[in-house]
């Protein structure tokens, strides 16, 4: 039996101090929703699914509700999803769910495909069963006001990695991009590889940061295959942080687990939210 392991962000940017204690009980309710899940015998998968979509309706982070709104104050969404078979699904830009979380879950379970957009991702998730929400209820009030005031700070996608008890793992990254995007823009977020990438051979990965740029070092594969010659998953994050801006200039961060539960985080913004629970511990950071 393997010791179950959860690590968790929320976003890697200038997190303002007054918003500290709401991040950080963002992701310690997420860390409690996955761990429960865990320790009761249940599977990276939902952990990773259900502490996800915990972030997404809590209204703090750039995911689900409250995500940040794009060029024409819309909310488009972007998630995926992969277990460490290589099972992966994905939605990208889709518009009036607030868990693309699920429908990405959903399009890795029931369909051949393993990425679904724009509208052909909002009719399958309305076939799917899931509740189509009015635009005005996914846009906080806190979003409205930095896009009105075209402030260029508020990042904070959402990502898990998880492995149980059974020692398979799982990850997923769920985001409204970046603020002003061009309407149809899409992230690293729901590319596998970029955003995220789960594999037992070596582990899983969950990024965020400046998407253009995660995307070119197809960042959560490169982390993992740099899992294969470092020592430490610490090592390997930091390696591909150091990638990300050697390359790049880009910046964001990205969480690690390798497939023993080493954990590995890395950033090169001004603050991470982040955090991860074992058998021993739970802790939430900025
Ligand atoms: N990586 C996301 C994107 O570019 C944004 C973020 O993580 O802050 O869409």
């Amino acid at each position: 039996m393997n010791k179950p392991v959860l690590v968790v962000h929320g976003g890697a940017w200038v997190v303002p101090s007054e918003e500290f204690d709401a991040h950080k009980k963002g992701l310690q309710d997420a860390l409690e929703i996955g761990m429960a899940i865990l320790k009761n015998n249940g599977s990276a998968l939902d952990a990773v699914e259900k502490a996800i979509a915990s972030m997404e309706n809590s209204g703090v982070f750039d995911a689900g509700i409250g995500a940040v709104l794009n060029d024409q104050g819309d909310v488009e969404l972007d998630a995926q999803i992969m277990k460490s078979n290589l099972e992966a699904g994905a939605v990208a830009a889709i518009r009036n769910y607030k868990n693309p979380i699920s429908i990405a879950r959903k399009v890795m379970e029931t369909t051949p495909h393993s990425l679904l957009v724009g509208d052909g991702a909002g009719e399958f998730a309305k076939k799917s069963g899931f509740s189509k929400i009015d635009m005005q209820r996914m846009i906080s009030k806190k979003e409205f006001d930095r896009f009105s005031q075209k402030k260029d700070e508020g990042f904070g996608t959402v990502g898990a990695v998880a492995l149980d008890l059974f020692g398979n793992m799982c990850a997923g990254t769920s985001t409204g991009g970046t603020r002003g995007k061009l309407h149809g823009r899409v992230g690293d977020s729901p590319l596998i590889g970029a955003g995220g990438y789960c594999d037992f051979e070596t582990g899983g990965a969950s990024a965020t940061g400046h998407g253009e740029s995660f995307m070119k070092i197809l960042a959560c594969k490169t982390a993992c295959d740099y899992l294969k010659i470092e020592k430490t998953a610490q090592l390997a994050a930091e390696n591909t942080i150091a990638l990300l801006e050697r390359r790049t200039s880009g910046k964001g961060g990205i969480i690690l687990l390798r497939k023993d539960g080493d954990i590995g985080i890395a950033f090169n913004t001004k603050n991470m939210a982040r955090g991860f629970a074992t058998n021993e511990k739970t802790e939430a950071m900025i």
